[in-house]
Parts: structure tokens; C-alpha cells; sequence
């Protein structure tokens, strides 16, 4: 145990993200003289170039849906014109109301704010520098009794000829103009998010990925309904394959698949994953190890290999979703300055994709349940009731997973309307343990899609057995 009152403060977080903030707030509550450093922005990546922004242009991307659907309700209403500057503007507008309540939150809980980017010198001392970004930032030699790097991830681009002339999620939000055509390469999260964005507002968009169905590690049923919900979209999908270069035709840019093929998009976005941002830290002048993935390591306590250095968040690249990572802050700070360790069941993550139509999952995949023991499977494939109007041809899936021998349910599985905003209700449900039975005396809200996960009687199919 430190002597705290040698340092300037009892804790130092690197990085205001989700999980820095979370973690500064709780210590400061308990009592803590607690410091944040931030070089780029406050809220890092989920409020400024990932989540918030994302979601707001993934509802822009879906009102021309509703101009179509309506005419089957008798509506004569025409498609109008986007304006992709007055999105961009008012999502901005949004994200600097939200980085202002980031940074009086952090006041009124009596963290102190330091601009600037954070360097270690030794395992309890940090020396901040001005970025490009935060050019006034006076520098600071800060010490701490204890740090947690909270630094996030970068997107990752690949290693091939004409990498520099895409774009990543780091850029996608700011672009001056709308591309008309869009070539996204990868079908993670992002991808798949910015296909369904893009599609929506209008552009041609070329998804290019190197498995036979998007998001891998999703439930094998999803993927499929996905990958036809993504045709629909009126998405060209180029299946197992990998860009080799892309290269500049005039104002447009042209990108090469390994199968020879040639696409021509006025935008290329490699969605192709991120890493854990550890770049100019100094972490070995802390003694602080990363893994042979680039990761920082640290034990379930979140503690790294250096005593007073923790981790959390995307840097430890262990679950990457913005509520893990303020999980594991809260969870650290109680920790650290209540002497009680707070529970969460990581294990029943919640996971949703915000295509349109979005999916969501809790626990386990057929598969995975299936390397466990025999599971039953529930699927449910209907066209929701809103289409039986709209004419849209868009199916909705859901599906249980139930271990054979408890008859617990050990995972659900969606892909249409509000499948996120359904999810997290089940995700309860599924975190408690219940069992099918239990699904099976729930009553139904009446007429909802929801109501299917409660009145699947008749089991599909018997997996693993
Ligand atoms: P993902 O890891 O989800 O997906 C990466 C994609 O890039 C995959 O399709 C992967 O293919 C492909 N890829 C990786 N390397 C190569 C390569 N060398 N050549 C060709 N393809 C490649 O990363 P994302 O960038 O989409 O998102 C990053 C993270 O951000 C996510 O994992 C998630 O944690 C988080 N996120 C969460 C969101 C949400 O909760 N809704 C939204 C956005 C991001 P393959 O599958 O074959 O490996």
C-alpha cells in the first residue's frame, strides 16, 4: 500500500472515455483526490466517434423507410432531400452539449481536468504534453499513488497498398460531403453499421468481407438472417474476400479483391478492427507489460504488472463495449477506495448491431451452448405486422437457446425492429437464470413482436444431442 499523502493525488486516470470517467467519479465519491488526463476529447470514443454519433446516423439513415412504409397505410407522403452538412451539424451541435456534461460532471465530483497527453516517467509519475488538438495545454508533471490507464482503442487498418487513401470510423464522421458510392471493407460491428447507414441515406454501398457471413461470433442463425436482411438493403455484398490495393482513379477511388474483381466508390472505409492505443505512453518505463497482442495485461482485478497500475476498458482488450468498460471503472474504484468488490455478470453481455434492422444478442450461441452439452432450440421467423401494411419484404428472427439438461435459457437472439431495446429486457432474464418454463408462464403484450419470445411452444430442433 502507497503512502498517498507522498503524491499529489491518490488516483491518476489516463483517458476520459466511458470507463475513465466512471472510474474518476466513483473514486472521487468515496473520497479519493482524484485527476483525469485527456488528450482528445471528453468521453473519448463512444461519445465523440463511435456510439453516440454512430446511433444518430443510423436514425437520419432510416427515415426514407418510413416515407415508403407509409404509402401502405394510405399516406402519400414523397421521399425529400438530404442534407448531409445539417446532419452533421446537428449531430456536432449534440456531441458538444454531451462533452460539456462529461466535463461538469467530472467537476462536481471534485475530479480535477487536465488537458493534455499523459506520458509515464515512473510507475507513480506522469508528465502531460500539449497535442495538436489541445495546442494551449500547459504541461504537468503529476504524481499518483495509484493510475488507471484508461486510454481506449484505434481503428486498425490494413497492412496493404493504398491503406492511407481509406478512411476508418476516426474519419467517417466528419466527411464534408456524402459519398454517393461507398466501399466498406470488414463485417464486424462497424461495418455492418456503416453498410445499413450509408445504404439508408441513399449511397451504393459495397460491403467486402473475408467470411461466408458477416459478423463473426454471432449466432450462425443470425448471421444468415443478417446476410439476407443486408441484400435487402440493397447492400452488394462481396463474400470471402480481401481487398489487395486500392488506388486513385481521378476523384474516385478504386478498390482490388484477391478474387480480381474492381469496385469504384467515391469513399473507401476499412472496418477491419481496432487495437488497444498504448502508443506513446511510455508504459515500460512503468514496468507495465502488454501481451503479445498489444494489450495491456492485467488479472481479473484489473490490475496490471506493475502493483499501483491498473487497466480498463478497450486498452485491456477484453469485452470492447462501452458498458463493460464503465462496469469494470465502477467496479475498480470500489475496489480501490471502498474496500468492496461490486458484481457483474460478464458473462451475459448484451451485444447489439445497429443495422436497420438491428440485432441483438444475450449468452450463448447454438454453437457454444452446443460444445456444452444438448441444447434446444426455439427459432421464430415472422414478417412483423407494421409490413403486412408496408409491403417491405423484412422478415424479424428470434431464437432460444435452452440447455437441455436445466432447461435454462442460455441464450436469445434477434434481428429485427428494436431488437436492442427487447434484448436488454431479456438479457435479465437470461442473467437471472430462468428457466424455459419460466419464458412459457410469462404473459404476452398483445400485438407485439416481443410477445414471440414468450409463446415459442414448439421446439424447433434438438442441437448437440
Ligand atoms: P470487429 O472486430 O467487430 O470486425 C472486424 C472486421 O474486420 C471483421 O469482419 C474481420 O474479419 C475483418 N478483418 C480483420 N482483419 C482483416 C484482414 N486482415 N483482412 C480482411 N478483413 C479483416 O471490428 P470493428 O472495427 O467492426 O469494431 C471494433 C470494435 O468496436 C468491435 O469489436 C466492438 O467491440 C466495438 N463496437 C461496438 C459497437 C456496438 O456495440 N454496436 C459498434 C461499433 C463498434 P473476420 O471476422 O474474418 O476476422
Amino acid at each position: 500500500m502507497s503512502d498517498n499523502a507522498a503524491y499529489d493525488v491518490d488516483l491518476l486516470v489516463i483517458g476520459a472515455g466511458s470507463g475513465g470517467v466512471r472510474c474518476a467519479r466513483i473514486a472521487a465519491g468515496h473520497g479519493a483526490r482524484v485527476a483525469i488526463v485527456e488528450a482528445r476529447h471528453w468521453g473519448g470514443t463512444c461519445v465523440n466517434l463511435g456510439c453516440v454519433p454512430k446511433k444518430l446516423m443510423v436514425q437520419a439513415s432510416e427515415y426514407p423507410d418510413y416515407v415508403a412504409d407509409s404509402h401502405g397505410f394510405g399516406w402519400d407522403t414523397q421521399p425529400g432531400r438530404h442534407d448531409w452538412k445539417t446532419l452533421i451539424a446537428a449531430k456536432d451541435r449534440e456531441i458538444e452539449r454531451l462533452n460539456g456534461i462529461y466535463v461538469s460532471m467530472l467537476e462536481k465530483s471534485g475530479v480535477r481536468l487536465i488537458t493534455g497527453f499523459a506520458r509515464f516517467e515512473d510507475a507513480h509519475t506522469v508528465v502531460t504534453e500539449p497535442t495538436p488538438l489541445s495546442p494551449d495545454a500547459k504541461p504537468e508533471r503529476i504524481t499518483a499513488a495509484r493510475i488507471v490507464v484508461a486510454t481506449g482503442s484505434t481503428p486498425t487498418k490494413l497492412d496493404i497498398e493504398g491503406a492511407d487513401l481509406a478512411i476508418t470510423s476516426d474519419e467517417v464522421f466528419h466527411l464534408v460531403e456524402m459519398p454517393r458510392r461507398v466501399c466498406i471493407v470488414g463485417s464486424g460491428y462497424i461495418g455492418v453499421e456503416f453498410a445499413g447507414i450509408f445504404a439508408g441515406l441513399g449511397a451504393e454501398v459495397d460491403l467486402v468481407y473475408r467470411q461466408p457471413l458477416p459478423l463473426r461470433g454471432f449466432d450462425e442463425d443470425l448471421r444468415s438472417a443478417l446476410h439476407m436482411a443486408i441484400d435487402q438493403r440493397g447492400v452488394r455484398q462481396h463474400v470471402k474476400a480481401s481487398p489487395t490495393s486500392i488506388r486513385r482513379n481521378g476523384d474516385a477511388f478504386v478498390v482490388t479483391l484477391d478474387s480480381g474483381v474492381e469496385i469504384e466508390a467515391d469513399c473507401v472505409m476499412l472496418a477491419t478492427g481496432r487495437h488497444p492505443k498504448t502508443n506513446g505512453l511510455a508504459l515500460e518505463k512503468a514496468g507495465v507489460r502488454l501481451d503479445d497482442g498489444g494489450r495491456v495485461a492485467v488479472d481479473a482485478a484489473s490490475q496490471t504488472s506493475t502493483p499501483d497500475i491498473y487497466a480498463i476498458g478497450d486498452v485491456t482488450n477484453r469485452i470492447n463495449l462501452t458498458p463493460v468498460a464503465i462496469a469494470e471503472g465502477h467496479i475498480l474504484a470500489d475496489y480501490l477506495f471502498a474496500g468492496h468488490e461490486r458484481e457483474w455478470a460478464f458473462d451475459t453481455t448484451p451485444k447489439a448491431v445497429f443495422f436497420t434492422p438491428p440485432l441483438a444478442s444475450v449468452g450463448l450461441t447454438e454453437d457454444e451452448a452446443t460444445e456444452r452439452g444438448p441444447a434446444d432450440i426455439y427459432v421464430s421467423s415472422f414478417r412483423p405486422m407494421r409490413h403486412t401494411l408496408s409491403g417491405r419484404e423484412s422478415r424479424t428472427l428470434m431464437k432460444l437457446v435452452v440447455d437441455q439438461a436445466s432447461q435454462k435459457v442460455v441464450g436469445a437472439h434477434m434481428l429485427g425492429e428494436d431488437a436492442p431495446e427487447l434484448m436488454q429486457g431479456l438479457a435479465i432474464a437470461v442473467t437471472a437464470g430462468l428457466r424455459k418454463a419460466d419464458f412459457d408462464r410469462t404473459i404476452g403484450i398483445h400485438p407485439t413482436s416481443g410477445e414471440e419470445f414468450v409463446t415459442m411452444r414448439s421446439r424447433t430442433r434438438v442441437a448437440g444431442a
